[in-house]
């Protein structure tokens, strides 16, 4: 009873926490200055979707449509046809990434290693419709960061 008087007269626990405080003071912060700065990313973030390529250039999807019917969202549309030289390719691939819940499930399913998600978290859109990325724009992001994704696909490799 009397400690407990004692220990609010002299405000014990307001002396507590700056205590808590004080020893944070002088250590080392932890803050990053987002977006200049960014925490590590595992090999396995799963951000923006891209399509790769093979080394001579052609596109790795063969219109297998497993990425479309494992997505829980729905989130992929695939339309096909055979090319002249007998070989299947997609005519349209379509990701709403409003819909996708990035479970990365299209990457697990993918036999080529085509539809992946990179480490690209920064993306935003302007206009109404333009969260539904298309086959061009899936190409061009992995044309773009094929170094970096095959380097995580390397680094991932011995885990999967
Ligand atoms: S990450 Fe998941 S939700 Fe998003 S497109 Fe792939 S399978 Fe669908
Ligand atoms: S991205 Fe992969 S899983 Fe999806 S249709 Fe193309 S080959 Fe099949």
């Amino acid at each position: 009873m009397i400690k407990n008087f004692f220990k609010t007269f002299l405000l014990w626990e307001l002396l507590l926490g700056l205590k808590l405080t004080g020893r944070h003071l002088f250590s080392r912060k932890i803050t990053l200055q987002y977006p200049e700065e960014s925490t590590p990313k595992s090999v396995r973030f799963r951000g923006l979707h891209a399509l790769r390529r093979y080394p001579n250039g052609e596109e790795r999807c063969i219109a297998c449509k497993l990425c479309e019917a494992v997505c829980p969202a729905l989130a992929i549309t695939i339309e096909s046809e055979p090319r002249a030289d007998g070989t299947r390719r997609t005519t349209k691939y379509e990701i709403d990434l409003f819909k996708c819940i990035y479970c990365g499930f299209c990457e697990e399913s993918c036999p080529v290693d085509s539809i992946v998600e990179t480490g690209i978290s920064d993306f935003h859109f302007e206009k109404r419709g333009e969260q539904i990325i298309g086959k061009q724009q899936l190409l061009a992001i992995g044309d773009k960061y094929e170094a970096e994704i095959a380097k995580a696909r390397i680094e991932d490799a011995k885990f999967r």
